[in-house]
């Protein structure tokens, strides 16, 4: 595109699997490919001495190097205590992720010709993804020297893509089970209006369990044929390489009856072959999981009045399992439509890149032509600028850029996109019995962005300060062991309040997820906004130290 209009690359930073894509001069998303021609990298990281290989060298690295390979870093994203260890230094999934991103990031620009920066990025994370999760994902980004524009949920992006295609109005429903996440979200699609309603799903459920169940089975095959005492599954070399043909095996299975396996170990061969009645009874209860999971999430949206839905549409590798599509008719009594599995949510989040980028050019051109009452262009509010103004403005655009938006793309500007919590967020109080429970203020499924206020009272008299402990919840559930901790805001308190003095919380969650806490000592009427800190996430001057220090380090 020209000079005017910065893109945006969309980037799927999947549990298995990563994917970059931009959208031309005609509108369409397009994937770029890596160094390998490759449209999808393998999310996983071998630490290779001084330098560090991304992708399928790494994947196959690890039957012969596990300890130095590390897949799946996403189910740890936000988790302060998941740290790889290699040669005495400590990475965390966020430096792990950085990697990734700079590899599909840096192939990227090699594809497209080496002479494009790619520095602007909307990466996608699981709409189960809750504060930290989503933060650490964005730190991953500005890790990788990257300005994160927007952190947008998979089933949204999945959606932005489809819509783009499918004009129509209509309620769809989107089931996405990828390597590691599974995400079931009902997005209802409407002229220039893309909202989230429910969304539900379970972020350790993924292929890799699939594959998981398979390597089981081949080991029980092989104890059963060699009768050894010796187990397969405790030779780290071993259990890797049955994790990479489980997964090959599990893809044979979507188009073939049975999948041909060997079992080596402590100089024994077995050969096993898997029959895909057997791999489909040995993971009903995965596939049950999806279906409970999916019931749990329809009943929400019935709640908020949606009875039906038009669609299913199927993202996610693992969704190309024959009996994921059998299980779906089934149970709904709908046909799923495959939409575009492996790249559909690069491709949307590329679009929202789009938008984002039209939407800043929009803003300025409504500056200065003073077709809006502000001169600075940040705080122009698009909801409030008229279709004709818009419409001049996307012309005036047009006309620099020298060749037409689609009308899909023109429309994208004014798309409204709303999204939904996926988790509750609450403060642990004392109930009457002195019991701690979770109360919550913003619950899940609620529209962001949101805030509430909730009047609490200390606890004891003369206390100096009160620890405001969040906790996020996925069911819910009032007992702090079902939640989650988020974080600690601590408000002091001047001396001699008596017990039981009022102090009024608030919470707001901005659009993009991000939580802030306000509290308030109603006797002294002074409100004073606490510092937040959430316990799993990095500080912007920790991330810009880290990222120094990472970028050192080569990545290929
Ligand atoms: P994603 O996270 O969407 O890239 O999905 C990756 C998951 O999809 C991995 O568990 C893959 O093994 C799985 N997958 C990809 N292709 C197939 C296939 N043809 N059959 C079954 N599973 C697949």
């Amino acid at each position: 595109m020209s000079d005017g209009l910065k893109r945006v690359y969309g980037i799927d930073l999947g549990t298995t699997y990563s994917a970059i894509a931009y959208v031309d001069e005609h509108g369409k998303p397009v994937v770029v490919p890596n160094q390998e021609s490759e449209r999808i990298t393998p999310s996983v990281v071998l630490f290779d001495g001084e330098s560090i290989i991304v992708g399928n060298t790494a994947k196959e690295a690890a039957k012969v190097e596990p300890h130095r390979v590390v897949s799946r870093v996403k189910q740890h994203m936000g988790d302060a205590q998941f740290v790889f260890e290699y040669e005495g230094q400590v990475f965390s999934p966020e430096d792990i992720s950085s990697f990734i991103l700079r590899k599909v990031v840096g192939d990227a620009e090699v594809a497209l010709g080496g002479e494009e920066k790619i520095t602007d990025v909307v990466i996608t994370c699981p709409a189960y993804f809750g504060t930290d999760e989503r933060e650490a994902t964005a730190n991953a980004g500005r890790l990788a020297g990257l300005n994160v524009r927007a952190i947008l949920n998979e089933p949204t992006a999945a959606a932005v893509a489809y819509g783009l295609e499918h004009g129509e109005d209509q309620v769809v429903m989107v089931y996405d089970l990828g390597g590691g996440t599974f995400d079931v979200t009902m997005i209802e699609i409407k002229d220039r209006l893309i909202r989230v309603i429910c969304t539900g799903g379970d972020h350790r459920l993924g292929g890799a369990l699939w594959d998981e169940a398979i390597v089981m089975a081949l080991a029980e095959s092989f104890r059963q044929q060699t009768g050894l005492d010796s187990d397969p599954l405790d030779d780290a070399e071993v259990l890797n390489d049955l994790f990479l043909q489980a997964e090959r095996g599990k893809k044979t299975l979507s188009q073939r009856d049975k999948a041909p396996f060997r079992v080596t170990h402590a100089g024994h061969q077995a050969r096993v072959e898997l029959e895909k009645g057997h791999f489909e009874e040995i993971t009903k209860h995965l596939l049950d999981r999806t279906v409970q999971l999916t019931r749990e999430m329809l009943n929400d949206a019935r709640v908020k009045g949606y009875n039906r839905f038009d669609k299913i549409i199927l993202v996610g590798g693992a969704t190309r399992m024959s009996q994921v599509r059998n299980r779906l008719v089934a149970e709904f009594e709908t046909e799923p439509e495959s939409y575009d599995p492996d790249e559909a949510v690069a491709k949307g989040a590329a679009l929202y890149g789009l938008k984002e980028s039209l939407e800043d050019e929009v803003r300025q051109r409504l500056a200065l032509s003073g077709l809006s009452d502000d001169d600075d262009s940040v705080n122009i509010d698009l909801a409030a600028v008229s279709q004709e103004d818009m419409e001049i403005a996307l012309d005036k655009i047009e006309r620099e850029l020298g060749y037409t938006l689609t009308g899909p793309v023109r429309e994208l500007v004014s798309t409204q996109i709303v999204n939904v919590l996926s988790k509750s967020l609450g403060v642990v109080a004392k109930d009457e019995n002195n019991r701690e429970v979770v109360v919550t203020l913003l619950p899940r499924n609620g529209e962001v962005p949101m805030e509430t206020t909730s009047d609490f009272g200390t606890d004891l008299a003369n206390q100096q300060g009160v620890d405001i402990r969040v906790m996020a919840g996925e069911r819910d559930s009032t007992e702090p062991g079902d939640c989650k901790d988020v974080g600690i805001a601590t408000l002091n308190l001047p001396a001699s309040l008596p017990a039981r003095s009022p102090i009024r919380i608030k919470f707001a969650i901005s659009k993009d997820g991000r939580l802030s806490v306000t509290a308030t000592d109603l006797t002294g009427g002074a409100s004073i906004a606490v510092e937040f800190e959430t316990e799993a996430v990095m500080k912007p001057e920790q991330v810009e130290e880290r990222s120094a220090a990472l970028r050192l380090i080569s990545v290929s």
